[in-house]
């Protein structure tokens, strides 16, 4: 599959095949003639991104747009550097969790959040229709290098008032680390170095070289679970290429699960304030259980970034996220922050006292099977409407696709934008449960294609 995939928040591609450089440039064109005068431009370490960072700057100049140029950074750094610098908007060059041969623009909007629908659709049809002209001489814009990008967003982690510094360098935790070579390699040694760790460093060369499947999953980390095993290590980080997710590795070398990595931030925010929790809708049914605890309201979003930072804002949300490793923390912008994400996990633990495998044995136990159906050429909508009135009678939520919420449990089905399928995910008490309930919705979605 490689077609280009264009969203409301970007446009991604594989590289010399469908993200091409006439299909750069005439976004890049329509973002900074949308977006205003002042762009910030990043990427993460991507052995294309150069090659796109240069187009999208030449053709931003071209229009008359000024480039603010931070280079590699993470996207989290990104969307911060847009806030703080006061531009007109930002553009991310990374494709994520995606493999090397893919790059993307992810548009960021003058708030540091990803665009919304209107502004998105705005840049995507001016694309298309070429709606640009390029200045002459005298109206072509600058480029300045801005390289402080990344220490303001360190030091913003380090004044926050519940992370305490001093203490954390007293504890010294070991930390295995793995930035799979992206652009969490230019900023997590440092980062842990300076919160008192030492750090066992595994791909943090950023040379956008991955030595394995970039997308931070368990079965992608054997070698970081290897690296933990050495009897000194509490705690393993994994990013994916631009450091928006965490996943957490304990000290027994077992993977929590990137699930977890966002119950543990909600748990230790919620014991320091008491406030409303916003996640997609597939995220654990955990932060239910940890958000009853402390009786604060949890708000379930559309499955995506954009839609869950501007809920938190609207909600005043204290703390919210993907279920996916993402973190969102409203004290220092709306935007899934792996950095922020790691200096909370490492402050829950120093408070909680004991290991992280006993830390995430205290929150609540849950798993979730992710399971897809190849649908072909039959309709997913109809599909979805026939599972849902299957189950009238039973509590259903529509907010994105079709979810069915039990006792404990809940199945989430939802169709896919650019393949052929459904997804379904399931979550219980336990993996076989949770397997079986997927198994029975995959069931019954083959028996009404
Ligand atoms: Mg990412």
């Amino acid at each position: 599959m490689s077609k280009l995939m264009i969203s409301v928040s970007g446009i991604r591609g594989v590289v010399g095949k469908t993200f091409t450089p006439p299909v750069i440039q005439k976004f890049a064109a329509a973002f900074g003639l949308t977006m205003g005068k002042r762009i910030v431009v990043g990427r993460d370490t991507r052995v294309s991104g150069s090659m796109v960072e240069n187009l999208v700057t030449g053709m931003l100049n071209s229009v008359g747009c000024d480039v603010i140029s931070l280079g590699i950074a993470p996207t989290p750094t990104i969307q911060l550097a847009v806030e703080n610098l006061r531009a007109d908007g930002g553009l991310a060059i990374t494709a994520s969790h995606n493999p090397v041969e893919w790059n993307a623009l992810k548009l960021i909007g003058p708030d540091g959040l990803f665009l919304d629908e209107d502004l998105g659709k705005q840049v995507a049809n001016r694309a298309e229709d070429h709606e640009f002209v390029h200045q002459d001489w005298t109206g072509i814009g600058k480029i300045e290098y801005y390289d402080s990008a990344i220490e303001e967003h360190q030091r913003a982690i380090l004044d926050l008032p519940f992370i305490d510094v001093a203490a954390l360098r007293k504890r010294k935790f070991c930390v295995a680390l793995d930035c799979v070579n992206g652009a969490g390699s230019v900023f997590f040694p440092k980062f842990l170095k300076s919160l008192g760790c030492e750090v066992i460093e595994i791909n943090t060369t950023p040379n956008g070289i991955f030595p394995h499947t970039p997308e931070p999953l368990p079965e992608n980390l054997s070698e970081l679970m290897e690296a933990a095993k050495s009897p000194d290590v509490d705690i393993a980080f994994a990013t994916d290429p631009d450091a928006d997710r965490l996943a957490i590795i304990s000290e027994k070398a077992e993977p929590l699960v990137e699930e977890y990595t966002l119950a543990i931030a909600v748990d230790y925010i919620l014991s320091k304030r008491v406030g409303k929790v916003v996640v997609n809708a597939s995220t654990s049914l955990a932060i239910d259980d940890i958000a009853d605890r402390y009786d604060v309201p949890v708000i379930r979003t559309k499955v995506g970034e954009a839609h869950v930072a501007k809920r938190m804002r609207e909600e005043e949300a204290v703390i919210g996220g993907e279920g996916n490793g993402g973190v969102i923390l409203p004290d220092i912008h709306y935007g899934r922050d792996a950095p922020i994400a790691a200096a909370i996990a490492l402050q829950h633990l120093l408070e909680f006292g004991g290991p992280i495998s006993e830390l995430r044995q205290s929150l609540p136990q849950y798993v979730i099977a992710k399971m897809k159906m190849d649908i072909g050429d039959s309709d997913p909508d109809r599909i979805l409407e026939q599972v849902k009135s299957a189950h009238e009678g039973e509590e259903i939520s529509l907010i994105d696709g079709v979810k069915i919420l039990r006792e404990k449990s809940w199945i989430h089905l939802r169709k896919s934008n650019t393949e052929p399928i459904i997804r379904v995910y399931a979550e219980a008490q336990t993996g076989s449960e949770a397997e079986s309930l997927a198994d029975l919705f995959l069931l019954e979605i083959s028996s009404n294609l």
